[in-house]
């Protein structure tokens, strides 16, 4: 049954007299038509992408990039009109760090240069280091043993050859076809999980921590590994043991210096030494660290609500990255759309009932720290946390957040929240000309909305389409590869849902 949209006369009439406004799932039609004027005439979520994107670039959490782009963030949230706006520590983050310059070339047998990238959290090389390749495989410390005295000054390839998926090289993941859109609206009941097999580990065998602490006491060079899979693409994340040691200078300078390779350039020389061809190549990494430990981010800003101001409408998106590039997709889109479609709620000016508050996260892509450490600190009871529920959980109406790549949204997932159903779907109406047509009772995990739903808040994400030629963690994922009109169209979906939620006689219903 679809929800009733009542008429702008009903409505205005209805406006005058307070109370009684919006019954779940009804919408407002003069709203939205302002929001999606605003959203899709006099749009400004490409300045957004492209400036994020270009200008400030990637931005790995507690990074001078990410001060820089945070700096940038908050000046922006203030010029739009927000108010509260804030930055938020939340968590000890161990010293800024930074790539400064990175260069990798293979100058024997066949000079080519080389698409390389510094592994999060590591050192640099000591200097322009010119060394012998040798591919190392340990598995035991007994392995380890008899590489001892044989690996001072070598760059050593660690990883076996990268197994390359072809399948995406030409066209990428193509968008989503109606069956797929279909499966997902299907009710999924979901089936009791088996207890899991109780895996053993062989005490023999040595950790890659280990063995890098091992490379580090040899002498070797630079450790040098591939792992992305595909074509031009290399993954950029963290150093083995980081989180452990809170990203600590201490825990990098440990360990040597690991450079992350393409898998035909990695895959070249690997090839090349199995023939018992030596290779030699040149590298540089340049690394800066920040000087003392420093906690993490998040920056917040809000559209003050009216009667009810004290409850709490949210969206949001991670502004982190990992450092390979800037990161188009993942997650300056999802950034994109929660500044613009705050910037259309001032634009069409929106006097919200309840608050309406963005909120960028930090730490995400190690483990979606910033959002977790938000939810604890301000609504209690999430995950191992036993701390009671506080005032502010009884007024979160809802968070909505994006990271699912920059595709457009296509629906809802409900995140097993049956009792949203008939708010989401009403909220839907007017956008289904725009492809806005699925509620999905499925739920998705791994980004930012996971730590709402933990401590069951009502907490979800947008159905996204696909687009090709974007990959998220990799140095592949340009602002060529967005499509400006998906956007555009999220952030003004985003805006009325946002609005909606805001303006509801109820608040959004938590889980029964
Ligand atoms: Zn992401």
């Amino acid at each position: 049954m679809h929800p009733v949209v009542r008429s702008v006369a009903a409505v205005s009439l209805l406006l005058t007299l307070g109370a009684g406004v919006l019954g779940p799932g009804d919408t407002d039609p003069v709203m939205v038509a302002r929001i999606r004027t605003e959203g899709l005439q006099r749009s400004r979520v490409m300045e957004y992408e492209s400036y994020i994107a270009d200008v400030l670039g990637a931005r790995l959490t507690l990074s001078d990039d990410m001060a820089r782009a945070q700096d940038w963030a908050l000046a922006e949230m203030r010029r739009l009109g927000l108010a509260n706006v804030a930055a938020e520590p939340f968590m000890d983050f161990g010293q800024r760090w930074d790539n400064e310059y990175v260069s990798v070339h293979m100058l024997a047998p066949d000079y080519s240069p080389m698409v390389g990238y510094p592994i999060a959290h590591t050192r640099g090389t000591d200097g322009t280091v010119t060394a012998e390749a040798v591919i190392v495989e340990p598995q035991t410390e007994a392995d380890l043993e008899a590489l001892r005295g044989t690996l001072r000054g070598k760059a050593v390839l660690v990883t076996p050859p990268a197994v390359v998926d072809l399948t995406s090289l030409v066209n990428g993941v193509p968008r989503r076809t109606d069956a797929e859109l279909e499966a997902l609206e299907r009710v999924v009941i979901t089936p009791p999980r088996p207890t899991p097999a109780r895996t053993v580990r062989n005490p023999l065998l040595v950790s890659n921590e280990q063995k890098l602490r091992f490379y580090q006491a040899e002498g070797v060079a630079v450790v040098l590994q591939s792992e992305s899979g595909w074509l031009g693409a290399v993954r950029g994340f963290s150093r083995p043991g980081s989180r452990a040691d809170t990203w600590s200078r201490a825990g990098a300078e440990a360990m040597p210096p690991i450079v992350a390779i393409t898998p035909e350039h990695y895959n070249r020389m690997h090839r090349i030494l199995r023939r018992g061809i030596p290779v030699r190549v040149e590298v540089t990494v340049r690394n800066r660290f920040g000087a003392a430990p420093e906690q993490a981010m998040n920056l917040v800003g809000e559209i003050p609500g009216s009667d009810l101001r004290d409850e709490v409408v949210m969206l949001g998106a991670h502004f982190d990255t990992w450092h390979g590039s800037p990161n188009a997709s993942d997650n300056t889109s999802g950034v994109a759309v929660a500044l613009e479609a705050m910037r259309i709620l001032k634009a069409v000016g929106a006097k919200p009932r309840r608050t309406i508050r963005v909120a960028l996260w930090a730490g995400e892509e190690q483990g979606l720290f910033g959002s977790l450490a938000y939810v604890r600190q301000h609504f209690g009871r999430v995950g191992d946390s036993l701390a009671p529920p506080t005032t502010a959980h009884a007024r979160l109406s809802a968070y909505f957040n994006q990271d699912y790549g920059a595709g457009q949204y296509r629906g809802i997932y409900l995140q097993g929240n049956e009792a949203a159903r008939t708010m989401l779907t009403g909220w839907m109406q007017p956008f289904r000309d725009l492809g806005m047509t699925m509620v999905s009772n499925q739920s998705l995990g791994s980004t930012d909305h996971v730590a709402f739903d933990e401590a069951g808040l009502p907490g979800g994400q947008f159905l996204q389409d696909r687009i090709p030629g974007t990959g998220g963690h990799t140095n592949l994922d340009p602002l060529e590869a967005i499509v400006p009109e998906d956007l555009m169209k999220n952030a003004t979906i985003m805006a009325s849902y946002v609005y909606h939620a805001a303006m509801a006689d109820e608040r959004g219903p938590s889980k029964a």
